[in-house]
C-alpha cells in the first residue's frame, strides 16, 4: 500500500477495478454486493450505460469552458431541477460541502441584505453538513470538529426533531436568518424525524421570515422515494442543496432557492471555476433523465418499503436490535452496542456497507438494485448480524 496519502481515512483492504450495477470487482475479479453506493451516490449503480454513453460523448466534444460564459448544457440542468423541485434557481459547485457553503453565504447575504449585521443560521445537533470549516462548524458532531477550532460564527444549534427548542432561540436571537437542516439525519444515523417536523419548521419559518434550508445532499434525488425527501411533507423549502447521487460519480453540486431567496446573489458575490462545467451537468442530465424514463423514485419507494418489511421481518426481534428504520433506500439498523466490527465482517462476506454514528448499521443501495440482490442483501446481513450479536454479547451492558 502506497504511504504518500494523507491519512485522512482508516481504508478497508480492498480496492475495486471496475463495477456494473450494484456489482464491483476487485482485483482478482471477485463480485460484492454493493449495498451502500459509494455512500449515496451511485444510485444508478456502476457503469450506468446512459451516463456511460453521455461521458464518452462529452469528453469527445467539450469537457469545460468557464462560467465566464454561457453553458447551455449548465442552463438544462438548471431547468429541469427546478421544474422537479419548484425552485426558481440554482448555482452549482463539485461537492456537497460546496452546496452548503453557497447556502449559507446566501442566507447571510440575505440576512445583510435585510440590515441584520450579524446573521445566524439554526443547525441541528447530530447533524453532517461536510468537512470545510463553514460546513464542519454547521455539522452537530464534536468530532468532526475538534482540532479546527477557531469555528465559524454565527451558528446557533437546536436539538433535531425540536420545534418548542427554535422558538425559545426565535424569542432570543433576533439575527437569526435561517434553518439549515436534513430532512433525515444521514451520518447521524438515518434519523428518520416526526412526520409534522417539516411543516412546522415551515410554518416557524414563515412567521419569523426565516430561509428553510434544507440540506438534501444524500436524502434527494430519488432515494427517500420521492426526487427530494421533503415532498413527503408536502412543503417546499427556500433552498435546497444537493450532491452525491447528483452526478452518480461525477462531482457536482447544487444549491438552489426559491422566491426572495433566489434573488440574493450578484455577480462577484459567489463563485467556482469548475462548477457546473459541460461534463458534469451532462452526467447530472443523464441521471435525471434515467431517473425519469426508468421510474426509479418509484422504484426506491416501492422496494424500500419491501426491504424494510424484510429487514424487520428478518433481524427486527434479533436481541440486540434496538430499531430497524428506513424511508425509501435509506435503511438503518440500531444496535445496542458499537458495531464498526461489522463493516469488515461484511467486507469478507463480500457485502459493501456501512456503519454511522457508531451502532447504526447503513444501508444505502443502489437505485437499480433487483429483486434479487435485495433478497441476497437481507439474507446476507441477518446472517451476518445473527454472528455479530452471538460473538459480543458482552457489549450489551457497555
Ligand atoms: C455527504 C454529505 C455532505 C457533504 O458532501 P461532500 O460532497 O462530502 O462535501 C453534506 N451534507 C450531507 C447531508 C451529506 O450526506
Amino acid at each position: 500500500m502506497s504511504d504518500t496519502l494523507m491519512h485522512t481515512y482508516a481504508r478497508l483492504p480492498v480496492a475495486f477495478v471496475r463495477g456494473e450495477g450494484a456489482w464491483l470487482y476487485d482485483e482478482t475479479g471477485t463480485p460484492y454486493l454493493d449495498a451502500l453506493s459509494g455512500i449515496a451516490v451511485c444510485g444508478l449503480g456502476h457503469a450506468h450505460p446512459a451516463v456511460q454513453a453521455a461521458l464518452a460523448d462529452q469528453a469527445a466534444t467539450l469537457l469545460h469552458t468557464s462560467n465566464l460564459y454561457r453553458i447551455p448544457l449548465q442552463e438544462r440542468l438548471g431547468e429541469r431541477l427546478c421544474t422537479q423541485a419548484g425552485m426558481d434557481k440554482v448555482f452549482f459547485g463539485n461537492s456537497g460541502a460546496e452546496a452548503n457553503e453557497a447556502a449559507i453565504k446566501l442566507a447571510r447575504l440575505y440576512g445583510h441584505q435585510r440590515g441584520i449585521e450579524l446573521p445566524e443560521i439554526v443547525v441541528m445537533e447530530n447533524s453532517f453538513h461536510g468537512r470545510t470549516l463553514a460546513t464542519l462548524t454547521a455539522t452537530g458532531n464534536r468530532k468532526v470538529q475538534a482540532g479546527f477550532e477557531p469555528l465559524v460564527r454565527g451558528f446557533v444549534r437546536a436539538p433535531y426533531g425540536d420545534v418548542e427548542a427554535l422558538r425559545t432561540i426565535a424569542a432570543n436571537r433576533p439575527g437569526v436568518v435561517a434553518i439549515l437542516v436534513e430532512p433525515i439525519q444521514g451520518e447521524g444515523g438515518i434519523r428518520i424525524p416526526p412526520e409534522s417536523y417539516l411543516r412546522d419548521l415551515r410554518a416557524l419559518c414563515d412567521e419569523f421570515g426565516w430561509l428553510l434550508m434544507l440540506d438534501e445532499i444524500q436524502t434527494g434525488m430519488g432515494r427517500a422515494g420521492r426526487w427530494f425527501a421533503h415532498q413527503l411533507a408536502g412543503i417546499r423549502p427556500d433552498v435546497m442543496t444537493l450532491a452525491k447521487a447528483l452526478g452518480n460519480g461525477v462531482p457536482i453540486g447544487a444549491c438552489l432557492a426559491r422566491g426572495p431567496a433566489a434573488e440574493v446573489f450578484a455577480p462577484g458575490n459567489h463563485g467556482s471555476t469548475f462548477g457546473g462545467n459541460p461534463l458534469a451537468c451532462r452526467a447530472a442530465l443523464a441521471v435525471v433523465d434515467t431517473i425519469e424514463s426508468h421510474g426509479l423514485v418509484e422504484r426506491a419507494a416501492a422496494l424500500g418499503s419491501r426491504l424494510l418489511d424484510a429487514l424487520r421481518a428478518r433481524v427486527g426481534g434479533l436481541p440486540g436490535v434496538v430499531e430497524v428504520r428506513g424511508c425509501g433506500l435509506l435503511l438503518g439498523i440500531e444496535l445496542d452496542r458499537p458495531c464498526g466490527e461489522l463493516v469488515g465482517r461484511a467486507l469478507e462476506e463480500r457485502l459493501l456497507i456501512n456503519v454511522t454514528a457508531g451502532n447504526v448499521i447503513r444501508l444505502l443501495p443502489p437505485l437499480i438494485l433487483d429483486d434479487a440482490q435485495a433478497e441476497r442483501l437481507v439474507d446476507s446481513l441477518g446472517s451476518l448480524l445473527e454472528a455479530f450479536l452471538h460473538d459480543s454479547p458482552e457489549q450489551a451492558q457497555a
